[in-house]
């Protein structure tokens, strides 16, 4: 069983095996120009994906579907899905962006008030800095708990799930509380909600998100089948990226500031914290040149595959040297720490305009 609260490191063969998400690789060669995300395998993983492609072959109209339950900072890891976003919205899909406020309060104790501070200071700013078109007529934002159309459907798809299924996919058991066994469902309304007839009818829908959050795709495929015939939805799609290593090797965690770069960093911490990362270097500058790296299991390459050098071709040089102990990690960690500081001062240097467009979003 995942977890979609918790916070376990992922084996990805295992939960594609078991839960059988498909390979992205299978599909990747569909699409016209597909993103760096998509090339270099960080999204490994989808569920019915064809519908999309399909969808941006035929120039039809899609929806891509995110949420965010606001528990802490933003942090670079969370910029994939800024940039999944920003890659649909080019591509013309309607965007709906999900503030789980009432997820929020059931499963963190977080106020709605506390729940929208956090998503406008921490994530949406961030988001628009990012380049996430937020004034576009196909962006669409709100926070569940003000959102009647999702809450009301929420109530509906409740009528074709019992206690016993809620609690063999997500593990509740006697001491959860019911307003936290009732969010699965405004996860799964959320998701539907764009193929209501208010907002364009059924279509094809992509839900891009961490494994962790499969549970809430499956549930939502099974409701959406069960209410064809009501409301006409389309099984939803989604895909699945891989989550950034920490730089201290293990998971990249809002709640540890040395695993994580925040967005809201300052240049100086950042840089220090890019020169302190595990690497795959080895014990010794005779071993590394012997033996060569291990760019497979280093963080600061990691970073630079996920966010910081766009060419292809620059990478796999960077990764042929590396193998072959030609390049040494204090050199690397120095080209990383200026690519990051150099994205973080874009980003900071838009901040103050980013904020007074998200105070105008809700
Ligand atoms: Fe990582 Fe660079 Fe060191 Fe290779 S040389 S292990 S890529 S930091």
């Amino acid at each position: 069983m995942i977890d979609p609260w918790g916070s376990s490191i992922i084996d990805y063969d295992k939960l594609t095996q078991q839960f059988g998400i498909k390979a992205f690789g299978d599909v990747v060669g569909e699409i016209e120009d597909p993103s760096k995300l998509m090339k270099r395998g960080i999204i490994f993983g989808q569920r019915d994906y064809k519908k999309i492609t399909d969808a941006l072959k035929n120039g039809d109209d899609f929806a891509t579907m995110t949420g965010m339950m606001p528990s802490g900072k933003m942090h670079i890891g969370h910029k994939m899905v800024v940039d999944q976003l920003k890659w649909y919205q080019q591509k013309g899909s309607d965007i709906f962006l999900s503030i789980a406020d009432m997820e929020a309060y059931a499963a963190r104790g977080i106020s709605s008030v506390k729940s929208r501070e956090l998503a406008l200071e921490e994530y949406i700013i961030n988001y628009i800095a990012l380049g996430l078109d937020v004034e576009a007529d196909n962006f669409h934002i709100y926070l569940q708990s003000q959102n009647d159309d999702v809450k009301d459907l929420a109530y509906t798809i409740g009528r074709k799930v019992t206690f016993s299924q809620m609690r063999s996919i997500y593990g509740f058991d006697n001491s959860t509380n019911v307003a936290h066994i009732y969010t699965p469902l405004l996860q799964v309304a959320d998701i539907l909600h764009p193929q209501l007839e208010k907002y364009g009818g059924p279509k094809s829908v992509i839900v891009p998100v961490g494994p962790d959050q499969d549970p809430h795709i499956r549930l939502t495929r099974d409701l959406a089948s069960k209410f064809n015939d009501e409301y006409g939805f389309i099984e939803p799609s989604a895909t699945f990226h891989r989550f950034m290593t920490g730089l201290t090797g293990d998971k990249m965690s809002s709640s540890d500031p040395k695993s994580a770069i925040y967005l809201t960093d300052s240049i100086k911490d950042a840089t220090k914290k890019a020169k302190s990362a595990k690497t795959g270097g080895r014990e010794s500058l005779k071993e590394q040149k012997e033996l060569g790296g291990e760019p497979d299991k280093c963080s600061i390459y990691e970073l630079l595959v996920y966010h910081l050098v766009d060419s292809d071709d620059e990478l796999k040089d960077l990764k042929q040297r590396c193998l072959a102990g030609e390049v040494l990690c204090g050199e690397c960690k120095n080209c990383a720490a200026e690519l990051l500081a150099d994205m973080l001062e874009d980003v900071h240097s838009k901040t103050d305009e980013a904020r007074k467009i998200a105070e105008k979003l809700l």
